[in-house]
């Protein structure tokens, strides 16, 4: 039987972003998912926004990591090529 490190369960953005970020650090990760296939769920039914933090209290957790992922998602996009469009909010 294989040996694994770590075992995710749901394979949504933060199952699939957990288990990316572990494996190339070199874990033996295993993802298990109820649907047949991966992002079934919530992350590909979502509105597609890429949050800037503007929802929450200032310093707080969320508005913090919302303008860290803002930043590293569009230059994760800008480098595999990924199209998109900076609209701002209406
Ligand atoms: C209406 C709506 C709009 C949104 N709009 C935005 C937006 O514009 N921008 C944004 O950044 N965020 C948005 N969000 C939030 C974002 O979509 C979620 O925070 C994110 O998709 C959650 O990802 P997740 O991997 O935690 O959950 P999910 O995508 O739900 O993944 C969980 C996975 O676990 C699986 N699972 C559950 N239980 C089991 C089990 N027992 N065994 C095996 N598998 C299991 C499920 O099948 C699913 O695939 C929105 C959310 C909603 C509801």
């Amino acid at each position: 039987m294989e040996k694994i490190d770590t075992l995710i369960i749901g394979a949504g953005a933060v199952g699939l972003a957990v288990a990316g970020a572990l494996s190339s650090n070199g874990h033996i990760v295993f993802v298990i998912e109820k649907n047949k296939m991966f992002g079934m769920e919530t992350s590909s039914r979502n509105s597609e926004v890429i949050h800037s933090g503007l929802y929450y209290p200032t310093g707080s957790l969320k508005h913090i990591l919302c303008i860290k992922g803002n930043t590293e998602l569009y230059m994760l996009a800008k480098k595999t090529g990924i199209n998109f469009r900076q609209t701002g909010n209406l």
